[in-house]
């Protein structure tokens, strides 16, 4: 190749700051993709992370809106609901009596309170009310037979 000594001369010399551009060059793309794949996990992880705590939102509030009434709804009729379940009084408000049942059963917070506070009178989970079949037994059966009493 260098037969005639002009090949030599065929590689030009480097303009002053040419290879400190490529190299920036070459890092600036390494970089780049670099920062992608962090953007890319942090994209998936927020997602993800959004997707948990969504769910976990909507579990929460279900939980505590059981037969239409909320915990403290709940809670505030318990000493009233007692009294019906011994019979010595009976509930005014048949649709409010009836979310107590179904709240009772399905919450486990307020239900602790209950047997916290009437240990005589347990509200125990009967295995024909799990979540799963809860969804298919219309409300009616539920409140007839979601309250074990003793
Ligand atoms: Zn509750």
């Amino acid at each position: 190749m260098a037969d005639d000594g002009k090949n030599i001369d065929q590689w030009d010399a480097c303009s002053p700051g040419e290879l400190t551009k490529l190299v920036h060059r070459l890092d600036y793309r390494q970089r780049a993709a670099h920062r992608k794949t962090v953007l890319n996990t942090a994209l998936v992880s927020t997602i993800v992370f959004a997707c948990v705590v969504l769910s976990l939102g909507s579990f929460l509030d279900q939980s505590s809106h059981y037969g239409g009434i909320a915990c403290s709804q709940c809670r505030e009729h318990i000493p009233e609901y007692q009294l019906h379940l011994i019979g010595q009084s009976s509930f005014e408000d048949e649709d409010l009596l009836a979310s107590m049942k179904i709240h009772l059963q399905k919450c486990k917070l307020c239900r602790t309170e209950f047997n916290t506070l009437y240990p005589e009178q347990r509200i125990t989970v009967s295995s024909t009310t799990r979540p799963v079949l809860m969804l298919a037994l219309q409300p009616a059966w539920i409140a007839e037979h979601s309250i074990d009493r003793y």
